[in-house]
């Protein structure tokens, strides 16, 4: 009798989840690993997506019952590069796919954006939802804020910054979190466009979603509302960002209540320069205008915004992972159709890639689903002509054993997330986030 096609997914977000599902649903006899460093399944829906989006962290429920799947094996707290090579899982697997999504901010060249005072998007982001590996504590003691970007993740930026943090105390946030947002003194965030109105990157949905806030006033500076031909073409042709616009015209001509914290939209504003000598105490933006083709150029009118934080949400980064092709330029894993390449452009017989590392860091949860389906039709293309594993299914967990990695299995982690839950139902929350890591590891472990 033949035995199931062995498959190792590394990185449990939902692109290798879906990767996995997609093969338990094909003809294929398959049995799957999940490799996750981190205790806990599902990447940046657990930490990137918002706290206060709680309709879209829901869809780990679709994704938990992957995991429960008899063909499906879930290894948390193990880290590729650091725990298992490329070797190892040639070993044990005859089919490897990497899926490990992007975690960092991408930089930003601009004078002073290594002040004090200015961080990345990812790392705020990563402290909200309560990543393991980052500190405790956040330093929010500016009274007035930039946000540098106008996509989704600007926006959530924008949100969690400007909202109280009682707001957030009907979410999942985790204590620390909720201690850290309720000494913030912010008044007022401003996030800064380089382009027009309809050359923004966030959905209508995010944009109308700032104003549900009793606390906060979404305010619009009408200066920035200008249309070249490329942007009517946009609102003409383009439903979302014709609602994206009409929302930003209406509010832009609204009288300003007075909720007690202002978030201010500037469209056509560049940031220049992050200014402070050992902590950021401005930003100075440079007015532009439209071209004519969707595009912007200077006008040469400086401002300086009186601001002591400085958040660049300029896109997400993946990281090279150990034996593993890099496009550094793309900041993916170069492939054809989730088939991994060699220097020379040859796939490499049995490892495939799929999600925010085979394709960059933009796009929906749903979107990972499409690039899985496409990884999983060349593997299973492939199969027929795999080197087969020679080794156990259960070599692996001795290997892991012997190693001494602490690794964690669905059931361990079904506790930490009973254990979540049960927190949060004490205080009438759906869940409470634990954070560090030994006591995450510690309750999955039993
Ligand atoms: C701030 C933010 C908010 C977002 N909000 C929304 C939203 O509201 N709605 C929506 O649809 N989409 C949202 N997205 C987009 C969505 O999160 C992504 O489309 C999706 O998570 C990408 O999936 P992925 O599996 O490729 O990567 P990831 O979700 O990043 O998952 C990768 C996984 O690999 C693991 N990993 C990394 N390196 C290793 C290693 N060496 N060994 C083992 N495991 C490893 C990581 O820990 C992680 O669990 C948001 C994204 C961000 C950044």
């Amino acid at each position: 009798m033949t035995r199931p096609l062995r498959v190792a997914v590394v990185g449990a977000g939902p692109a290798g989840v879906y990767a996995a599902d997609i093969l338990t649903k094909s003809d294929a006899d398959v049995q799957i690993d999940l490799f996750e460093k981190l205790p806990a399944p599902y990447g940046l829906v657990r930490y990137g997506v918002a706290p206060d989006h709680p309709r879209i962290k829901g869809i780990v429920t679709a994704l938990q019952r992957v995991l429960d799947k008899p063909s499906v094996r879930f290894f948390g707290n193990v880290e590729y590069g650091v725990d298992l090579k490329l070797d190892d899982l040639r070993q044990f697997y005859d089919a490897v796919i990497f899926s490990t999504g992007a975690s960092t901010d991408r930089p930003l060249d601009l004078p002073g954006i290594d002040l004090p005072g200015s961080y990345g998007a990812a790392d705020f982001v990563s402290w909200y939802d309560g990543h393991p590996d980052v500190p405790r504590t956040w330093p929010l003691t500016a009274k007035s804020v930039a946000v540098l970007g106008v996509g989704n993740v600007a926006l959530d930026v924008a949100r969690i910054l400007a909202k109280t943090a009682d707001e957030l105390l009907t979410t999942e946030i985790p204590p620390n979190v909720h201690e850290g947002l309720a000494s913030s003194p912010v008044t007022d965030v401003h996030v800064f466009g380089r382009r027009g109105p309809a050359q923004a990157k966030f959905t209508p949905l995010e944009l109308r979603e700032l104003d549900h806030s009793p606390n906060v006033e979404v305010i619009v500076h009408a200066e920035g509302i200008e249309f070249d031909e490329a942007s009517m073409h946009a609102i003409r042709t383009n439903k979302q960002v014709e609602m994206i616009v009409k929302t930003l015209q209406e509010w832009a001509i609204r009288d300003v209540g007075d909720r007690p914290r202002r978030l201010h939209l500037h469209f056509l504003e560049a940031p220049v320069e992050v200014l402070g000598t050992d902590h950021v105490t401005g930003l100075r933006t440079e007015t532009q205008e439209l071209t004519g083709d969707g595009n912007v150029r200077g006008t040469g009118v400086y401002t300086d915004w009186d601001v002591q934080a400085v958040y660049r949400a300029v896109g997400y980064l993946s990281t090279q992972l150990p034996d593993i092709p890099f496009d550094h330029v793309k900041g993916t894993i170069p492939h054809v159709a989730g088939r991994v390449l060699d220097l020379d452009e040859a796939p490499i017989p049995g490892v495939y890639t799929t999600g925010w590392i085979k394709r960059g860091p933009i796009g929906l949860i749903g979107h990972t689903k499409g690039d899985a389906l496409e990884t999983i039709t060349s593997l299973l293309e492939d199969a027929e002509s795999l080197p087969r594993s020679s080794a156990s299914a259960d070599a692996v967990v001795e290997f892991l054993t012997q190693r001494g990695v602490p690794f964690v299995t669905n059931e361990g982690w079904q506790r930490l997330d009973q254990h979540e839950v049960a927190l949060g139902a004490a205080q009438g929350r759906d869940r409470v986030k634990v954070v560090p890591r030994d006591e995450m590891t510690s309750i999955c472990r039993g």
